[in-house]
């Protein structure tokens, strides 16, 4: 096959508050290994040619020699500080990348990411452009008004939770995080809104895994440990 050149930026900044714990969240050990190993694991054995990974400016070291250096991620071609937001992070992840067709953004928080989703999504952007990773809604989705009334339900065959990898063209990516921060007061939860944003485009939905779950509080701990166990 003949495969263009991927870039992945593996996010590991931020404080992340609701893990209530003094060790940030992507450091935490899962079976004697830092969470954060894993998703870069994943990318390193993968087709998936350099990664960038961004974590928090005094915690660079520690990722070079307790992470990289120690598990021999030889793919892992810069460690950059990230910024004040996720897409702040996203876009330092986007400058130290020179150059590539395609760039998987990826939360360092999700550990169970695998090729299968990888391959997903690599057809997806050939044809689209712009794919993020997601599952159906298995719940039914309320979606409320600023008094906690439920203002409408949507159809549930068209809700998805969205995750991560997230997977654009480099260059255009690359532009629309610079025409969004250009804006001021902007929420912006994923890289897909940056691109949504930006350019008023859609982007392709593609199958992800139930397991592919953000560790975000100390319950998802004991989740993740079944799941690697398995
Ligand atoms: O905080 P949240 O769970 O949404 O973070 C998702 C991912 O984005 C995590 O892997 C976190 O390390 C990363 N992040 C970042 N820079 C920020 C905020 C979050 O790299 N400023």
């Amino acid at each position: 096959m003949n495969r263009k050149k991927c870039s992945a930026i593996v996010l590991a900044a931020g404080v992340g508050k609701r893990m209530q714990s003094d060790v940030p969240k992507q450091y935490m050990l899962l079976e004697e290994k830092p969470l954060l190993y894993y998703a870069l694991k994943t990318f390193q054995e993968s087709f998936v040619e350099e990664i960038i990974l961004v974590t928090g400016r005094s915690e660079v070291e520690y990722c070079k020699k307790e992470i990289v250096e120690k598990y021999r991620l030889n793919k892992v071609k810069k460690i950059v500080p990230g910024g004040k937001e996720r897409y702040h992070s996203v876009y330092e992840g986007l400058k130290a990348i020179r150059d590539c067709e395609y760039v998987y953004i990826h939360d360092g928080a999700r550990p169970f990411v695998d090729n299968e989703m990888l391959e997903r999504a690599y057809k997806a952007v050939e044809e689209t452009g712009a794919c993020v990773i997601g599952v159906k809604a298995k719940d039914t989705i309320k979606i409320a008004d600023e008094n906690g009334m439920v203002d409408y339900t949507p159809n549930r065959d068209l809700v998805w939770q969205v995750q991560t990898p997230q997977v654009f063209r480099y260059g255009a990516i690359k532009e629309a995080h610079e025409i969004v921060m250009a804006k001021e007061n902007i929420l912006i939860t994923d890289d897909a809104m940056v691109y949504e944003t930006a350019f008023g485009k859609s982007v392709k939905l593609v199958e992800g895994k139930y397991e592919n779950i953000k560790i975000t509080t100390p319950e998802d701990m004991g989740v993740a440990a079944t799941f690697l166990k398995k």
